[in-house]
């Protein structure tokens, strides 16, 4: 077990740009611009305010409510866990640690098969599940109030002011005062820009729901040169399928070609019976090596704090632990009185999922920079980089010696 954090180390100083509080008084015209009149209610106050209700905030909600800590999850959403920008295979073991019900869960996968452009398929043990992600959303959002955390839906934080943070209810303006704020409001964090956090890299998705044509208990992985960067997948979810694509988000504008190519390819080998799309989603998926996610009295968790596996875009399952350990460290920061001890969840998170996310990033820096050198041996650089394979295994202890 680390060393607990005493006296904190040094963190970055956060800007005040952000720290808005000019836009809270009520305001019928800006500069000749109509805009809309907002209405100031009155401040309430709470222990840990915690913004955005997916995995990552409802996890921390619940953890620090079970603490006994005086708790507020906001959501800009008007129901939890809608519209859906995921793929919904999370590792099995997730059940160990996340409090959801076997509703949420639309089938279980036994392997992963990955097919390589030269022909070759190879398949590996990993069991998943197959999520309804809204219910599963939703049933977090449910155990965190259970627990005794409140929840705002429909609920902007739009600015931090040097009372607390500003959120927008409608037309209504009001100011949510917290000890601790945990931002866990995704991939495009508002919460990570009023401490300055550098945006994150990225890789843009796409996805078509589409009907299943029988039963498999595996998922596939699909890779080709021209997925720059990224993979597509087929994942079977009982009757329907999620079939998506993930690129480098300079290859965006050719997203929609490629997944028009690659649904032919699936309908050549009968993975489809036809054409037709039921749903169509997408998004944005970090893939940065961890940095620093704690600033002050604010912590970053999940997706805001770049979470995601930088190699398969997994992000679920370290949304859910780091959504836990954030909570806990919050509630008991609270008890304490003393912030320096927010330091923990950083040094907690990195001993669980740290090295993980470092060696994944390295792997991926490897994979952006060869994917279009001439010469390439495609197929080697994928062996060496997709976590399918036993060769992306094979440098870590040579990563683990350079530190
Ligand atoms: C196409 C796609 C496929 C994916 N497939 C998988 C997969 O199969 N398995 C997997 O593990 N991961 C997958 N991921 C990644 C996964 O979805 C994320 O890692 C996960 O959702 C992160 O959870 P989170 O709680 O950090 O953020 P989110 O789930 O993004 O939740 C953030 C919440 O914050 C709210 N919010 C945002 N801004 C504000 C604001 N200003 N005020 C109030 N609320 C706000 C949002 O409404 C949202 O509810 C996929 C991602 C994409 C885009």
């Amino acid at each position: 077990m680390a060393e607990r954090a005493q006296g904190g180390r040094k963190t970055r100083p956060y800007n005040t740009r952000f720290m808005d509080t000019n836009n809270l008084v009520a305001s019928g015209s800006q500069g000749g611009r109509k805009t809309r009149p907002h209405i100031t209610v009155r401040a309430e106050t709470y222990d840990i305010a915690i913004v955005g209700a997916g995995p990552a905030g409802s996890s921390a909600a619940q953890a620090a409510a079970q603490r006994g800590a005086k708790v507020l999850l906001i959501d800009r959403r008007q129901r939890i866990g809608v519209p859906v920008r995921c793929a919904e295979l999370v590792p099995q073991w997730i059940s160990r640690y996340a409090d959801f019900s076997s509703r949420c869960v639309l089938q279980t996968v036994e392997t992963m098969v990955t097919h390589l452009p030269d022909g070759t398929s190879v398949e590996m043990r990993g069991p998943g599940y197959m999520l309804d992600r809204s219910l599963f959303d939703k049933e977090l959002v449910a155990s965190a109030i259970l627990s005794g955390a409140k929840i705002f839906t429909e609920t902007k934080a739009i600015g931090l002011s040097s009372e607390g943070i500003i959120v927008e209810r409608g037309s209504k303006h009001q100011i949510v005062k917290a000890k601790v704020i945990i931002g866990g409001d995704g991939v495009h964090s508002t919460v990570a820009r009023w401490v300055e956090f550098p945006r994150a890299k990225t890789i843009v998705a796409l996805q078509y729901e589409v009907v299943n044509p029988g039963p498999q208990n595996h998922v596939d992985i699909f890779f080709h040169e021209e997925y720059e960067g990224g993979y597509a997948w087929f994942f079977p979810k009982g009757r329907t399928a999620n079939v998506g694509m993930g690129v480098i988000p300079a290859k965006t504008s050719l997203l929609s070609k490629l997944m028009d190519n690659f649904f032919h390819r699936l309908l050549d080998a009968k993975k489809l019976p036809g054409i037709d799309i039921i749903g169509k989603t997408s998004g944005s998926i970090p893939c940065e090596k961890p940095r620093q996610t704690v600033f002050g009295n604010i912590l970053l968790v999940g997706d805001a704090a770049g979470h995601a596996h930088p190699i398969t875009g997994g992000g679920i399952f370290n949304a859910v632990i780091g959504g836990q350990i954030a909570g806990r460290i919050a509630a008991e920061t609270v008890e304490r009185g003393d912030l320096r001890y927010l330091e923990n969840y950083e040094i907690e998170w990195r001993e669980i999922f740290g090295k993980t996310l470092t060696y994944a990033a390295q792997k991926r820096h490897f994979l952006e920079e060869n994917w279009t050198k001439p010469g390439i041996d495609f197929v080697d650089l994928i062996r060496r980089t997709w976590v399918g394979f036993k060769e992306y295994y094979e440098d870590r202890r040579e990563s683990a010696l350079q530190g």
